[in-house]
């Protein structure tokens, strides 16, 4: 057996990467370094598939694989509180800036929420569906 190599970069999916790239290579919510073995680095979704989330790199985070089985499909800011109370050292800055992201990216499917959240969305934003977006946000690969 060969002694494993460092990871790079292309050896990892391309949304993974590019998560690295742009936050760093450490679990979101407990800090800890990833990407020595592929299979620990996964795609956190900040606003989860089951609550209407897309597949998309402004709705994800780099979490380590036990990190984002716990959270399931918490609240990423009550997730937050939850971790802090836990002793774990979360990337609040990050997180944060990766929720206003989601938020102001508009990463999720309407019809996945419930109606008084769709209601609410209407009253706050009168504009037509984004002309050209969504639809076509490319899955690859597995996820959680
Ligand atoms: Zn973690």
């Amino acid at each position: 057996m060969a002694a494993p190599r460092p990871l790079a970069l292309a050896d990892l999916p391309p949304d993974i990467a590019a998560l690295i790239v742009r936050d760093g290579s450490r679990c979101a919510w407990c800090s800890r370094r990833l990407g020595l073995a592929v299979d620990d680095c996964t795609r956190e979704h900040v606003i989860p598939r089951s609550r209407g989330g897309h597949d998309v790199l402004d709705n994800y985070l780099l979490a380590c694989r036990p990190c984002n089985r716990s959270r399931r499909s918490r609240n990423a800011l009550i997730w937050l509180t939850s971790c802090e109370r836990r002793g774990l050292k979360v990337q609040r800055s990050l997180v944060e800036a990766a929720v206003a992201r989601a938020a102001a990216a508009d990463v999720v499917t309407p019809a996945k929420l419930s109606k008084r959240a769709q209601r609410a969305r209407r009253k706050n934003q009168i504009r037509p569906e984004a002309s050209g977006a969504g639809g076509r946000h490319g899955r690859s690969g597995s996820d959680e």
